[in-house]
């Protein structure tokens, strides 16, 4: 007996070609849908229940999701609070809606859209359905069981029927076409992804074991999902384990994670969820996307950009609000204002659980620091807020591998290198082998020395730079140590302008090759004790480079040559004795050369200085520069001439290259020839 036809009350009336034809690609969410509104039926009956306005018994609220492959149906059942004919008419046949055009072909990408803007969350069944059968018996008194069926078309039919057992079974009669999701295996990982954290125990069939060489049922019902996942309880109810414990059941085989943060809000809006701080392997493991997006414990996804701060996004974990919008679009999602003030909540929760870490256990906050400064540098590098939070609790590690804060580092190197001019020098190296020299100098000096070696190293000493006031950041390489914490004015060293000539071209003419490098000669005087040739890379042309390898736009220095100093120590007795050597075998050759140039210069200046320069004078200064340039050139020939003759000044710069890891191949070979030579 058909109680009932009519058509379904859309304004538009080919919604389910609309359905089926736009929804295609995400047709997986359906089951969530349907097991969705099982848990909510299942849920108000229990909530009627507390109240009062159910007195009947409750029995096993389960839910069970069960495979007819014969019949080709998938069937949703609960025993929940049913509807009644009413109910149906109202809340499934009366889906009007205006604009519903315009709507769907706005969103029609976006399946989550679409669904969930309208509630059209039972009729997704259509998507992979080409019949759906509800059979329904409500909570109420002397409620009659009925039989709602449709085929796809706009057109159904409502019948009573017999069930005795309250609750709602959805009966889908699966399209040819998805006969995937007749599929056991299919069905199971679709749960487990969207249903895995629901609160009523969800059946899927019975645990199987391995018997007579097949697999057969057991009499244990297969449960999929844990009903009350860590994040929906309190942290006073968890221990470490169990934080652990869901850690692992969230991300199996990952190693254990450094720290943990429980999410706890329910003003201005709702959201809990543990987010975890992961331990990488390397950086090949960082990952983005691993936490996962939960609505009230139903999974919706695993892309939560907007909803935390892009630096948060190698965290792991979940969160679950039901005020997040996660049925509109991205960029929607990026510009709703609750989802900022979710979001700054979630920064701000993070920070003062991080200081509060480092507070408690600052041990171990030390000890797993390494491991999570990326995240803490990256976090402080692209968030203000979260950069002025953790000013207190970002750490600095030094070359004997210990930890300060900012402040307590301040302390320590204050009084010992703070320059002439009251900056406040702070020392640092990349790489503690290939620098060990440089570090060593200053630490016999009695510096502080520390290791920043990471990806963001360079941007995250820029940061503290603007972040600390009067204090600068220099890498021990960068130039002599006398030069980088300038104590008093230092005497330059001394040298005539033929001596100076004479050295930069006796040097400079013997550098060998080194591949995208360059090199500048220049002067110093550091006792006798020092070494006799350093080579120093200038901080901001590193820098740059190091910047621009991370930054597409900025190729443009990371096309340049790196720049080094090459600094003669004019006090060490073998730089002594070259200048010397050089001077005494190059005196007669040069001394009348350096005479003329300069009596040259000097008229090339004085012309220069000139302000109206007649023609004639202008054209003397043309032949004069000339002049002094052909008689330079004749000077650098005679220094390079007698610069191949002394073994010494290639050593000494060979020896610079190599405490720099710069001499290789054919420039290190002869080396390593000189070297056996001047033993004989
Ligand atoms: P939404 O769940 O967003 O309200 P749906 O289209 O998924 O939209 O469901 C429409 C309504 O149909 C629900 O609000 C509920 O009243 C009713 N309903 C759907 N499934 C069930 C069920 N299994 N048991 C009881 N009522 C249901």
């Amino acid at each position: 007996m058909t109680m009932q036809k009519g058509k379904i009350g859309v304004t538009t009336e080919n919604i389910f070609p609309v359905i089926k034809k736009f929804l295609y690609s995400d047709h997986d969410i359906f089951l969530r849908e349907m097991v969705s509104n099982a848990i909510d039926a299942t849920q108000k009956l229990k909530t009627l229940a507390s109240c009062g306005e159910f007195k009947g018994e409750l029995g096993d609220l389960k839910v069970e999701v069960k495979l007819d492959k014969d019949n080709g149906t998938l069937t949703i059942s609960d025993h929940g609070i049913g509807m009644t004919a009413e109910d149906v008419d109202k809340y499934i046949n009366q889906i009007a809606f205006s604009g519903a055009e315009e709507f769907l072909a706005k969103y029609k990408d976006n399946a989550n859209a679409i669904i969930g803007h309208f509630g059209l969350g039972f009729y997704s069944a259509f998507m992979v359905s080409k019949k759906v059968e509800i059979r329904t018996l409500s909570y109420k008194e002397d409620a009659k069981a009925i039989k709602w069926t449709c085929d796809g078309s706009p057109e159904f039919e409502i019948e009573e029927i017999e069930k005795s057992e309250r609750g709602t079974d959805i009966i889908l009669y699966i399209d040819d076409e998805c006969k995937e999701f007749l599929e056991k295996d299919k069905i199971e990982s679709l749960l487990k992804k969207y249903c895995k954290f629901l609160p009523i125990p969800i059946i899927f069939g019975k645990k199987q074991e391995w018997k007579d060489g097949k697999w057969v049922d057991t009499d244990t019902d297969n449960v999929i999902n844990d009903t009350k996942p860590a994040w929906t309880l309190q942290p006073s109810e968890l221990k470490d384990e169990d934080y652990l414990k869901f850690y692992h059941e969230l991300y199996p085989g990952e190693e254990d994670p450094l720290f943990w943060i429980h999410l706890n809000v329910d003003y201005p809006f709702t959201l809990t969820g543990i987010l975890y701080f992961p331990k990488f392997k390397n950086n090949l493991d960082i990952q983005q996307n691993k936490i996962q997006l939960y609505c009230n414990q139903v999974f919706v996804t695993d892309s939560v950009e907007g909803v935390v701060p892009e630096f948060m996004m190698i965290m792991r974990g979940v969160i679950d609000s039901p005020d997040i919008p996660l049925n509109v679009s991205r960029s929607y999602l990026q510009s709703d204002s609750n989802v900022k003030k979710i979001s700054s909540y979630i920064t701000k929760k993070v920070a003062s659980q991080l200081e509060t870490i480092f507070k408690t256990r600052r041990q171990e906050f030390d000890e797993k620091w390494d491991d999570i400064k990326i995240f803490i540098e990256y976090g402080m590098l692209t968030d203000e807020k979260f950069c002025d939070a953790a000013m207190k609790f970002a750490l600095l590690g030094n070359t004997e591998d210990k930890k300060f804060t900012l402040e307590e580092y301040k302390k320590i190197i204050e009084s010992n290198q703070t320059d002439k001019d009251g900056n406040l020098i702070y020392l640092y190296t990349t790489d503690k082998t290939a620098q060990y020299s440089y570090i060593k100098t200053a630490t016999d000096k009695g510096y502080d020395v520390l290791l920043i070696n990471d990806q963001l190293g360079s941007h995250f000493v820029g940061l503290l730079e603007q972040k600390l006031e009067k204090s600068r950041f220099v890498r021990v390489d960068s130039d002599i140590i006398d030069n980088l914490i300038v104590k008093a004015d230092r005497k330059s060293a001394q040298l005539s302008d033929t001596e100076r000539t004479v050295m930069t071209e006796l040097f400079k003419s013997q550098i060998p090759e080194v591949e995208k490098s360059e090199f500048l000669i220049s002067f110093d005087a550091t006792g006798e004790n020092s070494q006799p040739v350093q080579i120093t890379q200038n901080e901001y042309m590193r820098r740059m480079k190091e910047m621009a390898a991370m930054q597409r736009q900025m190729s443009f220095y990371g096309e340049l040559p790196d720049s080094y100093n090459l600094i003669l120590n004019i006090d060490h007795p073998v730089v002594k004795k070259v200048m010397d050597d050089a001077k005494s075998a190059l005196d007669t050759e040069i001394s009348p050369l350096e005479k003329s140039i300069s009596a040259l210069n000097k008229r090339v200046s004085e012309l220069r200085d000139k302000k109206d320069a007649s023609d004639d004078e202008k054209k003397e200064l043309e032949t004069k520069e000339k002049e002094a340039e052909n008689l330079r050139n004749e000077e650098n020939k005679a220094i390079d001439a007698y610069a191949v003759t002394n073994p010494l000044v290639r050593q000494l710069i060979d020896i610079a290259l190599l405490g720099n890891n710069l001499l290789k191949g054919k420039a290190l070979d002869e080396f390593l020839r000189r070297s056996v030579e001047l033993l004989k």
